[in-house]
């Protein structure tokens, strides 16, 4: 369907150069009693003369006009409507325009061509027009457009959408006419006028072939919900339902107050969450919905739903007013609204942790908690730890050789001195675990598989008398220190702990001089010890 041969159209290149009338230039060269003319459109070239008028008291007057700047004229050779630029001060000019053209395929087949014509003056030469065929979009019915450009000389698919400004070959209004799956669709122009004049033409006939039910829902009023449809504003249609509720979302009694708010999306989406649980609300239950959709954000009311799926909205709201995050009267001021807003937001995150840990939701006593902040925070420990329990066991599996190797790199880089000492990782879950403690990222694969791999080494720099605790993690590369870290990446006491590893560097490669003579613990750095 895409291959079909679209002919050129000639009509198309004459109706592009009417659009640019107004820019129809006359270049001027005034010579004392004379000025030589070049007219761009027809390429004629003519001279005005100033005659001497019979007068003899009158000054010199050109024939007829005396040329200036952007003034309005006469071609006197093809008597086409002009405007004088002086000759050898004017920059070129250059405009252009897009124009789409519609055409019929078949009944249930129809393209949008859109040329992209421009016309570019430059003095001394003549205007050349040019005229493009830049883009086709195929629409098919019940189908999602399928789109072509032609930036080089060939074809190419291409998926941006029809984002510019053009203007509508008058053509194009029949040929619509004519196609069986447009003849019932109704032209709603505020919707195809909403930005520029006739601009969503192309987005309105692609709706219009996409959704076979988008002549019913104009019909129906449902004019914000088109819209939509129209504009690409998800409103999560269901192009497969058999009747209208279906293909809406929503349960079949909603149908008449969706129309009578013209399908507004804020409404559609409560209706459509309230057939996604699978509830049939009373007028006071779907009055709370409101509430909860009113002052917060789509995703708030997303998050509320995954509580309404276990719970009334009555029940929903009488917990949220017990725990005080109810939404507050008009009168609260915006401190009091944002802190409950944000306790709602944590109690979503308490119920999706829940979920997510399979725990029985129909339960009340995991439901509404009386303390769900401190059961949230216990949630987050408990998820912590299972989740770094489970990446320990991963990469003590992927990287086995930061354990084999450990005995090795204990001889060739342990030390101590001035209460410090400094050991290699014994596995690669203690580098996961010292990445955990010190907030920083060490525990990460880049580390971990350059130390399985013996391209460089994490070492653990800690205080003597509590050997136990994360302090400092240090990459070497043979006996040179590539980086170290503290805290949350952090370098407190840096002139101490420089001059430590400076000191521990040396002592290294007199190990490595004479590797036989090493004391597991050599002493080194005696001057550090006095600032320790
Ligand atoms: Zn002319």
């Amino acid at each position: 369907m895409d291959n079909i041969d679209l002919k050129p159209v000639k009509e198309i290149d004459t109706w592009a150069r009417k659009q640019f009338t107004g820019n129809r230039y006359i270049y001027y060269r005034r010579k004392g009693s004379y000025a030589e003319c070049h007219c761009a459109e027809c390429g004629g070239r003519y001279v005005l003369r100033a005659v001497e008028t019979e007068d003899p008291f009158k000054d010199m007057a050109l024939d007829i006009e005396k040329p200036e700047r952007d003034m309005q004229t006469v071609c006197r050779k093809c008597k086409t409507k002009a405007i004088y630029k002086p000759a050898g001060y004017t920059r070129s000019e250059y405009a252009f325009c897009r124009i789409c053209f519609g055409q019929k395929v078949d009944d249930e087949h129809f393209v949008f061509r859109v040329f992209y014509a421009d016309q570019h003056t430059r003095q001394g030469c003549d205007t050349v027009y040019r005229c493009m065929e830049e883009h086709r979009i195929f629409l098919e019915k019940s189908r999602k457009p399928s789109r072509y450009c032609n930036y080089g000389a060939r074809w190419h698919q291409s998926n941006v959408g029809e984002n510019w400004r053009y203007l509508v070959f008058p053509k194009t209004y029949k040929e619509i006419a004519k196609t069986g799956m447009f003849k019932y669709v109704p032209v709603e122009q505020s919707i195809m006028n909403r930005y520029y004049d006739e601009c969503g033409l192309i987005d309105y006939y692609i709706a219009a072939a996409r959704y076979p039910d988008f002549e019913m829902i104009l019909k129906a009023g449902l004019i914000e919900y088109a819209d939509n449809l129209v504009r690409k504003i998800p409103v999560n249609p269901n192009p497969r339902g058999k009747n209208i509720e279906d293909r809406l979302r929503i349960n079949k009694n909603r149908i008449k107050s969706l129309i009578a708010c013209k399908g507004t999306k804020k409404v559609l989406e409560m209706y459509q969450l309230e057939r996604r649980l699978g509830k049939h609300w009373t007028d006071e239950e779907f009055e709370i919905i409101k509430k909860l959709r009113e002052n917060t954000w789509k995703t708030d009311l997303n998050k509320a739903s995954t509580v309404l799926k276990y719970t009334s909205p009555i029940r929903l709201r009488n917990y949220m007013k017990k725990q005080k995050m109810w939404m507050p009267g008009e009168k609260a001021d915006w401190r009091e609204r944002n802190r409950r807003q944000d306790l709602r937001r944590e109690y979503y995150d308490y119920i999706s942790m829940r979920i997510n840990e399979g725990y029985d939701m129909t339960n009340d006593v995991i439901l509404f908690p009386t303390d769900f902040r401190r059961r949230r925070d216990e949630m987050i420990l408990m998820v912590e730890k299972a989740k770094m329990d489970k990446r320990k066991t991963e990469v003590l599996e992927k990287y086995p050789k930061i354990k084999s190797k450990y005995k090795k790199l204990s001889e060739k880089y342990s030390a101590a001195a001035g209460g410090y000492i400094i050991r290699p990782a014994k596995d690669a879950a203690e580098i996961v675990e010292e990445g955990r403690t010190l907030h920083h990222c060490v525990g990460g694969d880049g580390y971990l598989r350059s130390h399985n791999d013996g391209r460089s080494f994490i070492l653990f720099l800690r205080k003597a008398d509590k050997k136990d605790v994360p302090l400092i993690t240090v990459e070497i590369r043979d006996e040179e220190i590539i980086q170290w870290y503290g805290a949350y990446d952090r370098k407190t006491n840096k002139k101490l702990i420089d001059a430590w590893l400076a000191q521990y560097c040396k002592e290294l490669q007199k190990r490595k001089k004479k590797p036989k003579t090493v004391q597991k613990t050599a002493k080194i750095g005696s001057k550090q010890q006095k600032t320790a």
